[in-house]
């Protein structure tokens, strides 16, 4: 799709590709190396994923996930997100997988994590 900036990517900003997704950093880090894992496919939902596409993704996050570990030991754990339809946070309509880096004491009380989406409901 022409006017898609995941169709449209510089080549140059791909770390990974193949048939099935391609790999970048995101322009506006949540944090450090904050990553998206995105299918070749111009397909709007996550739920749009076919599933050798599923398959392979969960193959992509988990080598992502080491090499990001090797790249930076001061990461501790991850947030893996999807912001499915513009209720729910999507402003790039191509499908992508968030997968974000943390490290102890990012923020001051991380309990909760995701649940982070509607601020007021993270803490429980
Ligand atoms: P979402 O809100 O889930 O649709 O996330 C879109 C993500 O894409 C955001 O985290 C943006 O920072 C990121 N983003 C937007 N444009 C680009 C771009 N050209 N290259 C890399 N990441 C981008
Ligand atoms: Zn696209």
């Amino acid at each position: 799709m022409s006017d898609c900036v995941f169709c449209t990517i510089d080549k140059k900003r791909i770390i990974f590709k193949d048939e099935l997704f391609f790999v970048i950093r995101d322009i506006y880090p949540v944090t450090n190396l904050h990553t998206l894992i995105i299918p070749n496919r111009h397909i709007v939902s996550f739920f749009d994923l076919i599933e050798d596409e599923k398959r392979k993704l969960n193959q992509i996050i988990e080598e992502q996930r080491t090499l990001l570990l090797s790249e930076d030991i001061s990461i501790t754990g991850f947030n893996i997100g999807v912001n499915d339809g513009e209720d729910a946070g999507q402003t790039v309509m191509h499908c992508h997988i968030h997968l974000i880096p943390r490290r102890k004491g990012d923020v001051k009380n991380p309990r909760g994590g995701v649940r982070g989406v509607i601020p007021e409901m993270q803490g429980y």
